[in-house]
């Protein structure tokens, strides 16, 4: 996969995507995206992420359950889902990004606890 070029841009992966870190369990797809965050010296960083979906594991999180739910019902992507489908995707991708800066704030103030 080629690495996406601005934080708008969001790349996916729907076939022989590998399985799921977490459960080894399969993952319906994979998404790759800018991401950029200010580090602890308030320089600006960017980076490419990478977030997989998984049926087991991402369950019972709003965003991907809508994911699943389309996956579920359609079984492939055609001209009619299409456009559902990429609203869906973006919103998951927006919210797997704010969770993960949620994750590193928490981890920055943890550090700030223990000094
Ligand atoms: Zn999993």
């Amino acid at each position: 996969m080629t690495d996406p070029t601005d934080e708008n841009d969001i790349l996916l992966k729907l076939d022989e995507v590998e399985d799921c870190p977490r459960c080894s369990g399969p993952s319906w797809l994979k998404a790759r995206f800018a991401h950029s965050w200010k580090n602890a010296r308030g320089e600006t960083v960017s980076g490419v992420r990478e977030a997989l979906l998984c049926s087991a594991c991402d369950r019972g999180w709003q965003t991907a359950d809508e994911l699943l739910a389309l996956f579920a019902r359609d079984d492939r992507l055609n001209a009619a889902n299409l456009e559902t489908f990429g609203g869906l995707v973006a919103a998951w991708v927006e919210s797997v990004r704010h969770q993960r800066v949620d994750e590193d704030l928490l981890n920055e103030q943890r550090t700030s606890v223990e000094l």
